[in-house]
């Protein structure tokens, strides 16, 4: 529980204007609920014709104000006997009665009304703080495992919070009050019953929480056996083209119905055990009531209280009333517990610490206005600290030059990219732009300087427009046309229905993977980046695109520092430096021309060989 009150204090604060409006209407609606039920002492007096006496009115200062309240109440009720009968004022009572209660609910309503506002809020701020989170984190953070987790955490956990912790504020902060405002009174009319009533309510709890736990224990597995059914559908689904192939559809069936079989008995188990629960739990309550009534029967019957009938109907009524909220709050003290845990996994997220932060003291940032170099000094890295990836990395690319890297698949040309806008960081040596140590740089500053095309060109569900404008602040339609003029997109772009106002679906799957990668390059363009990374930009292409690709991507190049990883030789030849990676090791390095001479240590010559790319000069 204390968990429930840390969790409070981190997220209710700009909510406390609404808490408090809730807390007020909350006693507001506890008190009204006493003084409406009080309504039925005089009513039950009147036809039990119990009260004899005859009422003077009492002014304010003769009396405690609950002596001048109630007996002037009565004086009222006499007057009013007298002058309009006693059916007149019963049924003016009654209609009291029902006034009474609608102030009550009007008030319960309100506390209701001003509580939600939190509810949802915390909500929203908490999806808001995770999803910053996840764009603040590294890429390193988000394996393929990870992603999935945090979707998980994203969706569920979130909602189960909403649905456990968020659900029983509402209850956290009205049933307490609605208990100790009745107790209050429980206790001023007879704490010898009261006291008894402590002792009986423990034991019917016992009782029913046996019941529950059982209830909990099914449905869990009942939860299981669910998640079986949709895990058989979702793989039915997907195998569906083979589950045919091998006429094995039979077979399929009987499996889903079989698990199904299963889910049907737990379903009528959970549900017979729920139905059980509201039974049990009436005859319960009303053997308390019962034994309750014997003993406070008993205690009037005797003289041993000095409260008559009428109150104690009364007291009934009052406790009656506190049932419900007591019942609500201990289903809420388990619901809490389920949402704390999501709480756990939530702040998994929102507590991991990005490795990759800004310097203390950042130095300035290169000059954009001319080429900056990159510089790799005797770096090496791995990403779990045991495999080696990079090893003994040392590479100048000069302002302004062109630096090619090939190698097979696996060999880590993409995480020597990587290691240029601190996606990751080095584990030896250092990476340095334009002379100064990436790591002291801001991360903003350094990333500024960078402009990427990747294999999978990566878009937005958004417009063209806004897809090229992408990187760069306010940048007018003359701007984005230029950058796509550039980057050979401009043709198609305005052959589509909209322009640059055309949508481009999700993850742009309405163009072809030639357009997509021109739009991606005319980001790029708009960017004007000083140092160019091209990791396989045109790999994916077939090789019409692939011209007009390259046509852009040179145009792209003039002129920066680029670092172009691909393994066609169109891309690579012109290339002031190549380097062969292998095995996280530079093996090899010179021209093209260099690397191809017999004197060369045929890395390059056999990769060469091995695509059976057109060699030089055609
Ligand atoms: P290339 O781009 O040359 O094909 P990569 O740089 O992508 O090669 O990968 C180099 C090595 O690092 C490979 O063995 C690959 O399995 C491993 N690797 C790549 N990315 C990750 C990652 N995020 N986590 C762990 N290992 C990785
Ligand atoms: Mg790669």
């Amino acid at each position: 529980m204390k968990d429930f009150f840390v969790i409070l204090r981190r997220f209710v604060p700009p909510y406390k204007k609404y808490l408090a409006l809730n807390i007020f209407f909350n006693i507001l609606a506890a008190f009204l609920t006493l003084f409406s039920f009080a309504l039925v002492i005089p009513i039950l007096e009147m036809l039990f014709k119990i009260k004899e006496a005859s009422y003077v009115y009492m002014p304010l200062d003769q009396g405690s104000l609950k002596e001048v309240v109630v007996n002037n109440f009565y004086y009222y009720t006499q007057e009013a006997v007298a002058n309009y009968g006693p059916a007149a004022t019963l049924a003016m009572l009654a209609a009291a009665l029902v006034v009474m209660t609608a102030l009550k609910t009007g008030a319960a309503y309100l506390s209701s009304y001003f509580i939600i506002p939190l509810r949802s809020g915390v909500v929203r701020d908490i999806r808001n703080y995770v999803f910053d989170k996840i764009t603040i984190l590294p890429i390193g953070f988000f394996t393929v495992e990870r992603k999935g987790d945090v979707m998980a955490r994203m969706s569920g956990d979130v909602a189960e919070i909403e649905n456990s912790i968020m659900a029983s504020l509402d209850m956290m902060f009205k049933n307490p009050v609605m208990i100790i405002v009745c107790l209050g009174m429980m206790i001023a009319i007879s704490w010898q019953l009261t006291i008894f009533v402590f002792i009986l309510l423990p034991l019917a709890g016992m009782v029913m929480g046996r019941v529950g736990k059982r209830l909990k224990r099914t449905s869990y597995e009942g939860q299981t056996q669910w998640g079986v059914l949709m895990s058989t559908i979702e793989e039915t689904l997907g195998g569906l083209r083979i589950i045919k192939a091998f006429n094995a559809e039979d077979k399929v069936r009987r499996r889903f119905h079989g698990e199904n079989e299963v889910f049907y008995h737990l379903s009528n188990r959970v549900a017979r055990r729920q139905a059980l629960a509201h039974p049990m739990s009436e005859l319960l309550g009303t053997t308390a009531i019962a034994i309750i009534l014997w003993f406070g029967g008993s205690l009037i019957l005797s003289g041993h209280s000095n409260m008559n009938a009428a109150a104690f109907i009364y007291y009934m009524v009052i406790f009656y009333n506190i049932i419900n909220p007591a019942k609500d709050l201990s289903k809420a003290a388990y619901s809490v517990q389920k949402g704390l845990a999501s709480m756990d996994r939530v702040d998994k997220i929102l507590n991991a610490v990005n490795p990759i932060a800004d310097p203390a003291a950042p130095q300035a940032c290169p000059s954009t206005q001319k080429p900056v170099g990159v510089s790799f000094n005797n770096v090496s890295f791995s990403y779990d600290g045991e495999v080696p990836v990079l090893e003994n990395i040392s590479l100048d690319i000069k302002p302004g030059t062109t630096v090619a890297l090939v190698g097979q698949s696996g060999s880590g040309k993409s995480t020597m990219a990587d290691l240029i806008p601190r996606f990751y960081d080095v584990n030896c040596g250092s990476v340095s732009v334009g002379g100064v140590n990436v790591k002291d740089l801001k991360v903003a500053d350094l990333r500024s300087l960078m402009g990427n095309v990747n294999q999978e060109a990566i878009l937005f569900n958004d417009t063209i427009f806004n897809n090229i404008a992408f990187g760069v602040e306010n940048a007018t339609i003359d701007d984005v046309r230029r950058a796509a003029r550039i980057a050979n997109a401009d043709e198609f772009i305005m052959a589509t229905e909209q322009g640059y106002d055309t949508p481009i679906g999700d993850r742009g799957c309405r163009l072809s993977g030639g357009q997509r990668q021109r739009i991606s390059i005319a980001r790029a363009v708009l960017k004007n980046p000083a140092i160019l990374i091209l990791d396989e930009a045109t790999s994916a292409l077939d090789s019409e695109s692939e011209t007009l690709v390259q046509q852009a991507l040179d145009r792209l190049m003039d002129g920066r520092t680029t670092l172009v990883i691909a393994h066609r030789l169109s891309t690579i030849r012109r290339a002031d430096l190549i380097c062969v990676l292998q095995n996280g090791r530079i093996v090899e390095r010179g021209t093209h021309e260099q690397l191809l001479e017999p004197s060369a240590k045929g890395f390059y010559r056999h990769l060469v060989e091995m695509q059976q790319l057109p060699s030089a000069g055609e």
